[in-house]
């Protein structure tokens, strides 16, 4: 007898919404359909573990093909099927209730509708004009129904021949669908989705190439792993299987092998379970995101994770699986949510416990990785609270020289020989350390150490860490004389009229070029007679403003100013001495001496530009003609 009805929903018509609003990820019905064939399977295990079900289970796979000529997929699991009561109760019973409210609000998540509706099944209609289920109860004497419908509320419900249990979904593609009837289409989603599904899911024969075409062997064609990697136990596990593991993973990507995993396993008071990869971080940070999988109980959910972890950890790579994640709300709410928040705390933890645990156990080995490391660290550092207590057990500092230091070893070494007259310590870096040489073994020679502070975070960092370290400066090389970029104690005043200052000023400007967008200032210091006549050094403070100024958005009224240079004399160098007294001169002879000094001081401050790597094109040419003319 064929049994027509409507499907129980309080909305006119729940497939247009279903077509309408699910467009955008309409792929995903193939991920509903073979999950829901997984459950069943593994219903029937279950079943018959309990020796609730005493027939044979035979074997177990989900199976998917395509019939072009037909125009229809099918999928047909061996589960533990559905009686006619049940398939009413489960299929057409569906509750809609406040649909419109909830669909204005999700209309942009797919996932989210689903969910909130257990539309699973129905997400069918996306993509097909008919849907029949042919199932049977594994229950005894229970016969076979059919079920169809035509993407109206109607449907038809009759009995049906079927050899075995289990549930077959027959799907009629529409028009627009027909992509799915490829057959590389059907098998690239299923890698994307079933790749690591508990039962095998098998697509036709596996593929040999004979005589110029594809010809089917006699095996199945198992899409998936059935026990992936981190659902096993990590005490039988070794480097190659993690090795492998991650090239399963991404097999297209051409990443390099990663410096090491942590690999999760929570039973309580969550459940979480995955592998997560430390990759070589090199310097774009955005290269690097969205390789995390999450999985729910072995079904891939999404690989964009943001939301579910910190966002610094989603520069690992890997897999996260947990039922415990909703998977059907939106990224905001994902973020209030209680089990989300544990989850994202516990997999922080973890991540800092890795680090600190390689620090401590190989030093050496933690220190050759360090380099690729410290971005990541860095950011967690920068954008998590919690992380930065643990990393500063862990986290290093680099000098010029190549050499590791932790937070507290740098403090021990500096200590005294670089805290200046207020009782701070001043430490030095250098962000490049060919441009900065001249200072940097300026620096040396002081018995200072400088530190190498080239990454993409390192500016941020450093104003990280000068609000958390008491009494610590970061001051850049350059920014200074290395007689005052220490300030010892009070230094040896420069005694010079107003009139010879301005005077100096004009004539030093005069010598200088014009490069775009940058100024320079005079200055003048009491450096010793030795010392350098002429040093040309950027002020920190302002260099930082621009730096900063360059990553953000809002602040790009600063990026646009001008960098700004201090030229400072050395006021007791005999040149600059020479300088002085020639400028205040009124005679002729005197003037004729102030010009021989004019070329002596161009060349002067060329050498002091040329120190900071500034001197280019015609400047650097004149400059070089007139050194050999010198000659
Ligand atoms: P959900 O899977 O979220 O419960 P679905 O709409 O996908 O929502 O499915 C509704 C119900 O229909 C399932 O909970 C299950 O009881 C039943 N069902 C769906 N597919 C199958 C299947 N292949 N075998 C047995 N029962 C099924």
């Amino acid at each position: 007898m064929v049994q027509k009805g409507q499907i129980g929903v309080t909305t006119d018509n729940i497939f247009p919404i279903i077509k309408k609003f699910l467009y955008s990820d309409h792929e995903i019905f193939l991920r509903e359909i073979v999950s829901n064939a997984v459950d069943a399977t593994q219903k029937i295990k279950t079943l018959s573990d309990v020796g609730e079900y005493k027939g044979e289970l035979g074997e177990l796979s989900v199976t998917v093909s395509i019939d072009k000529k037909k125009k229809t997929l099918t999928f047909s699991d061996r589960g533990i099927g559905m009686t006619a009561e049940e398939l009413d109760k489960y299929i057409n019973q569906i509750a809609l209730s406040s649909a419109n409210d909830f669909l204005d609000q999700y209309k942009e998540n797919a996932n989210a509708i689903i969910g909130h509706f257990g539309l699973g099944f129905y997400s069918t209609f996306m993509v097909s004009k008919k849907v029949e289920i042919v199932t049977k109860s594994y229950r005894e004497d229970s016969a076979a129904v059919k079920w169809s419908c035509d993407g109206t509320p109607e449907f038809t419900m009759e009995e049906t021949e079927k050899q075995d249990r289990g549930t077959d979904i027959i799907l009629y593609l529409d028009e627009e669908n027909k992509e799915f009837l490829e057959k590389e289409k059907i098998e690239s989603l299923l890698k994307k989705y079933c790749k690591f599904l508990p039962v095998p899911v098998v697509f036709g024969k596996k593929q040999e190439w004979k005589e110029g075409k594809y010809t089917d062997l006699d095996e199945d064609n198992v899409i998936n792993d059935v026990n992936p990697l981190w659902k096993q136990k990590p005490a039988g596990l070794k480097e190659d299987d993690y090795m492998k593991f991650y090239r399963d993973l991404y097999p297209m990507s051409m990443m390099d092998e990663p410096l090491f995993w942590i690999h999760l396993n929570v039973d309580y008071p969550f459940h979480l379970t995955g592998i997560l990869y430390f990759p070589k971080i090199k310097n774009n940070l955005d290269l690097q995101r969205n390789k995390i999988q999450l999985y729910s109980n072995q079904v891939f959910v999404t690989d964009s994770v943001e939301g579910i972890v910190p966002e610094f950890l989603t520069l690992l790579h890997g897999v996260i699986d947990s039922p415990d994640i909703p998977l059907n709300v939106s990224r905001s709410y994902l973020q209030s949510d209680h089990n989300v928040k544990k989850i994202s705390n516990h997999i922080t933890k973890k991540v800092a416990d890795k680090l600190e645990e390689l620090f401590k156990k190989e030093r050496s080995q933690f220190e050759e990785k360090w380099d690729s490391l410290k971005l990541f660290v860095q950011y967690g550092m920068l954008s998590e609270e919690k992380f930065y207590d643990r990393a500063t057990r862990f986290t290093l500092l680099k000098n010029s020289d190549n050499k590791y230091f932790t937070l507290g070893e740098y403090k021990t070494l500096t200590e005294g020989t670089q805290t200046d007259k207020n009782g701070e310590i001043i430490y030095l870096y250098t962000t490049n350390s060919q441009e900065q040489y001249a200072h940097i073994e300026a620096a040396g020679e002081k018995g200072y150490d400088v530190l190498l502070m080239d990454g993409q975070l390192d500016v941020h960092w450093i104003g990280l860490m000068e609000q958390k370290l008491e009494k610590t400066r970061f001051v850049r090389v350059d920014s200074d004389t290395m007689e005052h970029i220490i300030e010892k104690e009070e230094t040896t005043s420069v005694e010079l009229s107003e009139k010879q200052r301005e005077s100096l000023t004009e004539t030093v400007k005069s010598q200088l070029p014009t490069i775009d967008k940058t100024e320079f200032s005079i200055d003048f210091k009491s450096l010793g007679e030795t010392a350098k006549p002429i040093q040309i050094t950027q002020n920190e403070f302002s260099r930082r403003m621009k730096e900063m100024a360059a990553m953000q958005q809002q602040m790009a009224f600063y990026g646009e100013m001008p960098d700004t240079y201090q030229v400072v004399l050395n006021v007791q160098h005999p040149f600059i001495q020479e300088l002085i007294s020639a400028s205040e001169a009124e005679e002729k002879e005197e003037l004729v001496a102030r010009v021989t000094a004019g070329t002596k001081l161009k060349q002067m401050v060329d050498l002091a530009l040329l120190a900071n790597g500034m001197l280019k094109g015609e400047a650097l040419n004149s400059f070089v003609k007139r050194s050999f003319e010198m000659i």
